[in-house]
């Protein structure tokens, strides 16, 4: 028997970072929000752990690890581990979210690891388990279970589901080469040695209540941008190739070097993405918000 999950990219309409913290991680002020991007983990019976990983359209695979330091195989193993449960299995992850862009897609093949093998196992994992062992897993994991948009604190991991009303889409302009998350990190605490706590996005949230779609926009915040375009000078100039096709917000994903454009509607986000493909850059559409991991029947 096999099962598929499915389970979303995200992004951070919001990223405060404060500086480092004596463990090593920075306290975070996050509002992600779960992206019409998927990866699909199918999960099956095996004498032996494994994972294969199959690219949809043209994401690029080969930085993905296929041994234990794939995080689905971790999220896997962690289960088995917790519920004592001596058994192994294989995993495909049909992978359409662009790896190492700033997406969390390593997260995301995570939680639907998490919540595939419970669901073949019947292992009836709790929720908070369940988000328990999402955070051991990484910071961004508690999120992808969940979905929709949510206030993350801590490093990420303490999750609060908002009121989200604001709906949007999403023009991702994934970058050739990735960039490594504790590099960008490494650079702001450069960059910034004397860092607070993060900004609470207090007026974000606000607005996300209300589903004031344009007050959103303009409330849209990295912290992590400078130290991205410090480290890869040309994103400077991607963003304003991007910002020549659309009118609207341009913001860095998360750790980056994938780029964003914030629309209003699907037509907008369309115009954008043939703007940008006249000038041969490809583009992805994609709405927001969208919902958590989810089982579902595979289409091929
Ligand atoms: P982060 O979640 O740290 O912000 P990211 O969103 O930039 O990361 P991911 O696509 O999650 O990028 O991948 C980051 C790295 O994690 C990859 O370069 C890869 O080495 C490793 N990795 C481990 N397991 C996976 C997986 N299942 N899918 C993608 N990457 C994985």
């Amino acid at each position: 028997m096999t099962l598929t999950v499915r389970a979303a990219a995200k992004v951070n309409l919001a990223l405060g970072v404060g500086g480092p913290r004596p463990d090593g991680f920075h306290d975070l002020d996050t509002v992600y929000q779960a992206i019409g991007l998927y990866d699909d983990v199918t999960v099956a019976d095996a004498a032996a752990w494994g994972v294969e990983v199959r690219p949809v359209g043209e994401v690029d695979c080969s930085g993905v690890p296929l041994d234990d330091d794939n995080l689905a195989v971790r999220a896997g193993r962690l289960l088995a581990e917790h519920h004592g449960v001596r058994r192994a299995a294989h995993l495909v992850v049909d992978k359409g979210i662009p790896v190492a862009g700033g997406l969390a897609g390593g997260s995301a093949d995570a939680a639907a690891a998490l919540v595939a093998l419970d669901r073949l196992w019947e292992l009836h994992t709790t929720d908070e388990d369940l988000l328990a062992l999402a955070a051991r897993l990484g910071s961004d994991v508690p999120f992808a279970l969940l979905g929709g948009t949510v206030r993350g604190t801590g490093r990420g991991e303490v999750v609060e589901v908002l009121p989200a009303t604001a709906s949007c889409w999403w023009v991702v302009v994934p970058s050739g080469e990735g960039l490594s998350t504790p590099a960008v990190y490494r650079e702001l605490d450069r960059l910034r040695p004397d860092a607070g706590p993060p900004a609470p996005p207090t007026a974000l949230v606000a607005a996300l209540a209300a589903g004031d779609v344009t007050r959103v926009g303009e409330l849209l915040a990295n912290d992590l941008q400078p130290a991205a375009l410090s480290l890869r000078p040309e994103l400077a100039a991607e963003a304003d190739r991007l910002r020549d096709v659309h009118a609207g917000p341009v913001l860095l994903s998360g750790s980056g070097p994938t780029l964003l454009a914030y629309a209003a509607s699907h037509a907008d986000a369309t115009a954008t993405r043939l703007g940008l493909a006249e000038a041969g850059v490809s583009a992805l559409v994609a709405p927001g918000p969208v919902a958590g991991v989810h089982v579902v029947e595979p289409v091929r």
